[in-house]
């Protein structure tokens, strides 16, 4: 089953996620890097959630990750593949898997970042197999 273009929600930006979904409407996936313990996490928070510490910046993610775990949303109207994805930067954060046969995608598999436009708000990281 080839996976169908749907109308994606979009995303609602606050002052903490603003910059996120400004590097995001420029092609960037920003995952948030703490300068006092060093951890990075996603989605970025203005607090880090390793040490509690605020020197938190953003930093670009390499967009290559693999598949952690995925489920199929055959139900939706254009069904869907709602995954977690471990980003090369060693984080995992959940995401759709885009633009691929949804019946063959495999936990483990290699993927990379792709935006997909929203309903008129910024595009939305997604991540399809390599
Ligand atoms: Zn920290």
């Amino acid at each position: 089953m080839q996976s169908q273009e749907r109308k994606i929600q979009a995303p609602q930006a606050n002052l903490e996620t603003k910059a996120f979904w400004d590097a995001a409407a420029e092609g960037k996936l920003m995952i948030g890097k703490c300068s006092a313990c060093g951890q990075v996490h996603y989605y970025p928070r203005a607090i880090c959630p390793h040490c509690l510490g605020d020197k938190t910046e953003l930093q670009q993610a390499s967009g290559n990750g693999t598949i952690y775990t995925y489920s199929v949303m055959r139900r939706a109207p254009v069904p869907y593949a709602i995954a977690y994805v471990t980003l090369q930067e060693g984080i995992s954060m959940m995401t759709n898997i885009v633009d691929c046969d949804l019946d063959k995608i495999k936990i483990g598999q290699a993927v990379r970042l792709v935006f997909k436009p929203s309903d008129g708000g910024p595009p939305v990281p997604m991540f399809t197999p390599i």
